[in-house]
């Protein structure tokens, strides 16, 4: 077993789509371990980003992740950073496969409704960036 972390973000947080995301996770077979709901404060957005601090996309991003609520969630399965990432799809929706979260409820290649973890050493990271 293995664990990551997922964010709902404001986009799909305010479009009542909370439910939506842990159902799929759930189904997915996830295990959720913790969530919480927050809003970010702009440093905690800076510095969760800060591998992107010089993408010009980087401010607006920012921007993005303080505009509502975040729903972070500490999940467990084997391989979950993987599996995550293949349930989410491509960070572009245009790009996203079929029967993926972003395929079907993300916004744009920036509201793009979910994160995941890109590594077992950035999940640890980002895991214990939200939970004790
Ligand atoms: P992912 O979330 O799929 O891991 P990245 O780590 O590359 O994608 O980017 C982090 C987040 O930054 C994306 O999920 C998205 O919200 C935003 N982002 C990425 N690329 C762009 C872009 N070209 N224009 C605007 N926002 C972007
Ligand atoms: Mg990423």
């Amino acid at each position: 077993m293995s664990r990551t972390l997922v964010i709902i973000k404001p986009d799909a947080t305010e479009r009542n789509l909370i439910g939506h995301v842990v159902s799929r996770l759930e189904k997915a077979r996830f295990k959720i371990l913790g969530m919480r709901m927050m809003k970010l404060s702009k440093e905690q957005a800076q510095e969760f980003y800060a591998v992107h601090k010089e993408r010009p996309f980087y401010n607006d991003l920012v921007t993005f992740m303080t505009s509502g609520n975040v729903v972070p969630m500490m999940l467990e399965k084997e391989n979950a950073v993987t599996e995550l990432r293949d349930l989410i799809g491509a960070t572009n929706p245009a790009e996203a496969k079929c029967g993926t979260i972003r395929y079907e409820i993300a916004l744009d290649v920036e509201k793009n409704s979910v994160h995941a973890s890109d590594s077992d050493k950035n999940a640890a990271k980002e895991i214990s960036f939200f939970f004790d």
